[in-house]
């Protein structure tokens, strides 16, 4: 292949160049570009790549004002982009009681605790990040092991999912919560054999006691947008895709980006149906703003509960609770005329649906949108929805994806997370449509990946692990597992690249190291696609470059 690379380069006029004002040297440099897979040298201009090729080639560009960046053989990457995320949860992650390292119920109770004694009385404690897998017994925690070491505020600990969280009595009590409270739409309140509540608030029974708890001032959201923001530019994420925010975030997102302070590309979804989706509706997509830092155009709906839970919405009832299936969480009725307005206003929907009846009846929905505004209706005519997690899915819909032109964005790391529990969940048989990347890659569906932090660390190296290898990150497989759904390193790749890109309208700008795209990429200590499977974990971002400025340096 390379012998075909030499020779493009040789047909492409490149003697009279203009300057570059930056040229990225001696690195090696995977451009997910199939016309010229790999080069040494990128030379930008302004924003944007002026040149793909050689060292050599690559001094063509340079003058007395072109800065040389040397990579010493650095790896390079497309700007990686994380599909779906969520940004002020990852900054919040930095400045709320993270519980995330709790291996143990015990050590769990030891965080919270220690919580209680810096807290005055009465304060309400709250914390993420949670679960149970690793605890023994892998049970939730209850109010009641909540109140022996909190008696006097109220605790309100999400776990790591963001689906269910765990309170104590004094929370129950100021969210009114009894024996007598029935279930919300789309939510469960879990009670014992008596009928008393346990503690346990899943899906949309959590708002019943959050809105009790007294809201962060601005200046947090503040902080922690930037955290985040921080914290992704530093792991080598170049883009994120922000999955759902209210109205007052996305005024904050827009503000920060107007004093400049957002270094990170944000493509943005609105939480629908409500008053984010509706605003969106009303004004219409905001693309490419802020120097193509901030393009807004989507509506998030979430659509059931999550595995971990069994708020996931199931064709037949859970393995380890037969008298459950799970539940959708937003009524299908109300949907379809919000979709049906989304595609006459060009506005893109993605869904978050994780179980095989979620997932079943999302598709019904799209496709009946899809033939009630057919494409001379639209003002896009290919409207790209997306279905976020598509994670169980039964074997005759995986198809439907590609033969709806819905994208697939999944999130390799809660394959490898919740492997663990998702043979209790589901038995056996079902797994065959879980987490299933290379089903749907064979039918010819787009997918794009992502991390879904904070639900999980949100760290690429992790993500590109999980998705090539599908075994946990101390190297485990076991009966279920599906190996055969691990996808290669080429097309991991790819779903953090170049299908990101896409699946955002952005492929023109985005998703490759070429000529004419904006400057965008990734220095990693390694070279990902040949060093041994664990060693990825081991790599780190040695910088990132958006729009040619590197605004991330690991100077170690
Ligand atoms: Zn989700
Ligand atoms: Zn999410």
């Amino acid at each position: 292949m390379r012998w075909l690379a030499v020779l493009l380069l040789i047909a492409r006029p490149i003697s009279a160049a203009e300057p570059a004002d930056v040229i990225f040297s001696n690195g090696s440099v995977y451009t997910v570009n199939e016309r010229q897979p790999h080069a040494e040298a990128v030379a930008v201009r302004g924003d944007r790549i002026a040149f793909v090729g050689s060292n050599a080639d690559a001094q063509k560009f340079r003058d007395n004002h072109t800065r040389v960046i040397d990579l010493h053989g650095g790896t390079v990457v497309p700007g990686l982009t994380d599909s779906h995320c969520h940004i002020f949860g990852i900054g919040e992650r930095e400045m709320t009681m993270n519980l995330e390292g709790a291996n143990s119920f015990e050590a769990f109770l030891a965080k919270v605790q220690e919580r209680v004694a810096k807290t005055e009385r009465g304060q309400w404690i709250t914390g993420r990040g949670w679960i149970e897998t690793f605890w023994k017994p892998p049970q939730f925690p209850t109010r009641a092991d909540l109140d022996k070491i909190a008696p006097a505020n109220p605790v309100y600990l999400t776990r790591a999912d963001g689906h269910a969280s765990v309170v104590n009595s004094a929370a129950l009590k100021i969210a009114g919560i009894a024996r007598a409270t029935p279930n919300p739409f789309g939510g469960e309140i879990l009670k014992d054999d008596s009928g008393e509540p346990m503690g346990m608030l899943l899906d949309n029974a959590q708002d019943i006691v959050e809105s009790k708890i007294p809201k962060p001032a601005e200046a947090e959201r503040e902080k922690a947008l930037s955290l985040g923001v921080q914290r992704e530019i530093a792991l080598g994420w170049c883009e994120i895709q922000n999955a759902g925010s209210e109205l007052s975030d996305v005024q904050l997102l827009r503000r920060a980006n107007e004093a400049g302070q957002v270094k990170l590309r944000i493509y943005n979804a609105a939480y629908g149906p409500g008053a984010a989706a509706q605003k969106l509706l009303e004004e219409g997509p905001t693309l490419n703003a802020y120097r193509n830092h901030f393009t807004q155009r989507t509506i998030k709906v979430v659509f059931d509960g999550a595995l971990g839970s069994r708020g996931a919405a199931l064709l037949a009832p859970y393995s380890d609770r037969p008298d459950t299936s799970g539940f959708l969480t937003q009524k299908e009725a109300e949907l379809l005329p919000l979709f049906q307005e989304a595609l006459r206003r060009g506005i893109q929907v993605e869904t978050h649906a994780i179980g095989d009846r979620a997932n079943r009846i999302i598709l019904d929905l799209y496709e009946r949108a899809f033939q009630t505004v057919p494409p001379n209706e639209r003002k896009i005519r290919e409207p790209r929805w997306r279905v976020e997690h598509a994670q169980i899915l039964s074997g005759q819909d995986i198809p439907r994806f590609a033969r709806l032109g819905v994208i697939v964005s999944m999130q390799p790391s809660h394959a490898i997370s919740d492997l663990f529990f998702a043979p209790a969940r589901l038995g056996i048989d079902r797994l065959a449509g879980a987490y299933a990347w290379n089903s749907f890659l064979k039918t010819g569906a787009v997918v794009c990946g992502g991390s879904d932090a904070p639900v999980e660390r949100g760290e690429p190296m992790i993500e590109f692990y999980a998705a090539i290898s599908r075994k946990s990150t101390k190297g485990e497989s076991r009966e279920g597992w599906h190996s055969e759904q691990a996808v290669t390193r080429e097309q991991a790749l790819r779903m953090f690249t170049v299908n990101a890109a896409y699946a955002a309208f952005e492929e023109i700008d985005k998703g490759a190291i070429e000529p004419g795209k904006l400057a965008d990429f990734t220095v990693l200590s390694a070279d990902i696609m040949k060093i041994p499977e664990p060693e990825i974990l081991n790599t780190r971002c040695v910088m990132t470059v958006i729009g040619g400025e590197t605004v991330f340096e690991d100077r170690q």
